[in-house]
């Protein structure tokens, strides 16, 4: 996605994470990990306390979703059962917490917790977290890598979380290493946040544990998994192989904060941090905002004028790898760590030059101008031999194209292409 706003990382990293003021609504959605969708557990006219179970699946892997706030289930799921809608009260009544002692619980019932908890990756792709825990036997741990590596431009909210939270993501960097008991634990940190290593370096808790701190170039995409897991250890691990069957496990900052949540203070995942930008840097900054937030009505509530603005698209996510909120009504979920507000652009696409830059920045070693022609074709043993299901759509030679070409969109269709075939030769 080739369009750029003037970059907004160098104002947000200064802001303080500031809380959105509840709204009316929340729109609850859920669509779960693998494209399930999650079935309500509660119905219509139903009262719901913060903190509840409203929603889980059981496909592929145990998701659930909580209600924010309390109040009452005002429709069945809407849009093809995409969304729950929560009508606040803003009471605030919150479901009975069971009291334990966190340090009295075991791996076992930490995982138990975090499962019940619905915790998936704050990182984007919504994986549960309990899952990334399960190893077979009696697997080794070698490396636990917490990704404090925030690459994609403008994004801004896991820097803000390391800012004000450095303790609380420790705290739960020590409940996952009760699980899985790594042998060594390493935070990533890209070269120009370096200055965070202090704030985790100075809580008792860091020499409490098998940690180190690494800092990484400011490369995109650095961040991606695995082209951490390479740094961090020297494997090259292919696209679709899981770290867990190496002995690796890697969690966003973001997560292991959700962890910390559940475990010290009983919460569910219910809320997290986003950062917005926005051309006038006006409005930019990092909020926390409950999961369910409709996009809209979070954006007018930040910008009185905003019906005024010129504003044509909104980006849920950074602009390497982020996608279009269409409609607006769509909400926040659990993944969503930024949004940006970009005016109208006139992209004008040209033909491939053979300029090769694409190739060049590719950080899987593919050759993404031979996708451009032989997706038009349906050429699938070409995509395949040119490994286009090993595209991890970082985005980076999209970004670079001096063409303009859509690589991304192609790569997809790509992608799609193969499965079709291989979806139709099991059929
Ligand atoms: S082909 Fe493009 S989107 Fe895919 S990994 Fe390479 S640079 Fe990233
Ligand atoms: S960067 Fe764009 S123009 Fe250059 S070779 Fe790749 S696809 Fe073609």
């Amino acid at each position: 996605m080739n369009l750029l706003i003037p970059s907004t990382k160098k104002e947000n990293k200064k802001r303080a994470i500031t809380s959105l003021n509840p709204l009316k609504r929340y729109r609850l959605p859920l669509k779960a990990f693998g494209g399930t969708l999650m079935q309500p557990v509660v119905v219509a006219g139903d009262y719901v306390r913060k903190n509840q179970l409203v929603a889980e699946s059981n496909s592929p892997f145990y998701n659930s979703i909580h209600s924010p706030v309390s109040g009452w289930v005002s429709s069945e799921p809407d849009w093809d059962g995409l969304y729950l809608s929560i009508k606040n009260d803003f009471l605030e009544l919150e479901e009975d917490k069971l009291y334990f002692d966190p340090n009295d619980l075991s791996g076992e019932e930490l995982l138990l917790l975090i499962k019940e908890s619905g915790i998936v990756g704050c990182g984007g792709a919504q994986f549960p977290t309990y899952a990334k825990y399960l190893f077979d036997g009696d697997r080794q741990v070698d490396y636990f890598i917490v990704n404090g590596t925030e690459c994609e431009p403008y994004l801004t909210a896991d820097y803000a979380l390391m800012s004000e939270y450095p303790e609380q993501i420790l705290g739960g960097i020590a409940c996952v290493q009760k699980i899985i008991k790594a042998k060594h634990i390493v935070i990533t940190l890209e070269r120009q946040n370096k200055e965070l290593q202090k704030n985790f370096e100075s809580s008792s808790l860091f020499a409490s544990l098998p940690l180190a701190i690494k800092i990484v170039p400011d490369n995109y995409p650095q961040g991606g998994e695995l082209q951490l897991i390479k740094t961090v250890t020297g494997i090259e691990l292919r696209k679709g192989v899981l770290p867990s069957s190496i002995g690796i496990v890697v969690n966003n900052v973001a997560t292991l904060w959700e962890i910390y949540k559940a475990v010290y203070q009983r919460q569910k995942y219910i809320e997290r941090i986003v950062s917005l930008s926005d051309k006038e840097k006006a409005l930019g900054g990092n909020y926390l905002v409950k999961i369910g937030t409709p996009i809209e009505e979070m954006l007018k509530y930040l910008v009185p004028e905003y019906d005024d603005r010129n504003i044509a698209l909104v980006v849920k996510g950074g602009p390497m790898m982020g996608t279009i909120v269409e409609p607006l009504s769509a909400s926040i979920d659990k993944g969503t760590g930024g949004l940006m507000l970009l005016p109208q652009i006139n992209q004008k696409i040209e033909n491939c030059i053979g300029c090769g830059y694409c190739v060049e920045v590719c950080p899987q070693r593919l050759m993404p101008l031979e996708f451009i022609q032989q997706t038009s074709n349906s050429n699938i043993p070409h995509l395949s031999k040119y490994n286009v299901n090993d595209c991890i759509e970082c985005a980076a030679c999209e970004y670079i194209c001096p063409s303009e070409i859509p690589l991304i969109s192609h790569i997809r269709r790509g992608k799609q292409l193969i499965s079709m075939l291989k979806k139709g030769k099991n059929d």
